[in-house]
């Protein structure tokens, strides 16, 4: 990827702005074919996108947050309308974004154990939950002004974002928002080191932030110890679905409770690390044998199965080294903090309300 240059300020050169704009419809594309994919050839689609996209996403928000910001398709359709139609949109009140970040995880903790029940197994039901969310987004990104509202607000991956992307190696150039029009505040692409907690203006911010720091671990074990059904035929079914993940977010949030009660305010970026650390590698702990054929659950969720082709010890030492680079990497790898990405110029009529 190219150095970002900037031809004034914090604004991208043309050269710049159009390099991006060529990665963000490519990968757009991909998106795009990985949806006929689920409609028409759901074994394949179901790969790509469970298999392949996913498990590389929570990675890559460790790494470099704002690479993804910048190129996830769902933000690329969001924002379309605003590049066609460049004129000033609605601003949430702070009110508003901290009710549109609730919804946001209770929408990720809704829809992730419903997986096991309905999306790892139909590409259709998968394509009809990335229509449902691309229509909300784009209709988002239509009424309020750049990523307030959905890649900033409603988006279910943007807790996920906001608890792994607090020590991200570098910050690159915004590649959507071509003018700062401060409309998410703290917004979380230009504020450096920020976390779920970092914001607590009003009772929705708490109580998001508090779900998605302790609740996160806990959702993600209960959900490695679920299998998949092929379909959702009774209420049974449905509790035995979300009862481990529930029972798991309720355990870490409580531990979460108590530690917190322990660490002082100045170590709660640390505090935020641990579970951090701890949900992004019992991700990897669990999902990495289970694409390589070596999970409990046999064929659920399996991209290649190496299980005659390596013994399984291969396996366990890569996810304790997975494992170890997570916390090195999030708990204690010195590094100033940065942000996901550099903030555009402001536009001129919020410089002067500055
Ligand atoms: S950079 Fe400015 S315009 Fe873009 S999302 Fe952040 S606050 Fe809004």
């Amino acid at each position: 990827m190219e150095t970002p240059k900037y031809k004034s300020g914090n604004q991208l050169s043309s050269k710049s702005v159009l390099i991006w704009r060529i990665i963000q419809s490519v990968l757009w594309l991909i998106g795009a074919v990985i949806l006929f994919f689920l409609i028409f050839y759901p074994l394949i689609g179901i790969n790509l996108f469970w298999n392949i996209l996913i498990p590389i996403t929570p990675a890559l928000l460790v790494v470099a947050t704002g690479i993804w910001r910048n190129i996830c398709p769902l933000a690329t359709i969001s924002l379309f309308p605003k590049r066609i139609i460049n004129r000033k949109r609605r601003k949430l009140s702070i009110s508003a974004q901290g009710k549109l970040n609730l919804i946001g995880i209770l929408a990720l903790y809704l829809i992730v154990p419903l997986r096991h029940a309905l999306f790892n197994t139909s590409g259709l039901s998968t394509a009809i939950l990335l229509i449902s969310v691309s229509t909300f987004a784009v209709i988002t990104g239509t009424i309020f002004e750049w990523k307030s509202a959905w890649c900033s607000g409603l988006c279910p991956i943007h807790p996920v974002e906001k608890l792994y992307g607090t020590k991200v190696l570098l910050s690159v150039p915004n590649a959507h928002c071509h003018q700062c029009m401060n409309c998410v505040v703290p917004c979380p692409d230009s504020t450096p080191g920020i976390h779920p907690s970092s914001a607590k203006k009003t009772i929705y911010h708490k109580i998001g932030g508090f779900l998605i720091i302790g609740g996160f671990p806990g959702l993600v074990w209960g959900w490695f110890h679920v299998p998949d059904h092929n379909s959702l035929t009774s209420f049974t079914q449905l509790s035995e679905i979300y009862k481990l993940p529930l029972a798991g977010s309720l355990a870490t949030m409580v531990l979460y409770w108590l530690l917190s009660q322990v660490f002082d305010k100045k170590q709660e970026t640390k505090l935020v690390g641990i579970f951090a650390a701890t949900a992004v590698s019992c991700y990897y702990w669990y999902r990495l044998p289970v694409l390589f054929g070596f999970g409990v659950f046999k064929n659920d969720g399996m991209l290649l199965d190496l299980s005659l082709m390596i013994p399984a010890w291969t396996m366990s030492i890569t996810v304790v080294i997975t494992s170890i680079f997570f916390f090195w990497w999030i708990i204690f790898r010195k590094q100033e903090k940065k942000s996901w990405l550099i903030r555009p110029q402001y536009a001129p009529e919020v410089k002067r309300q500055l």
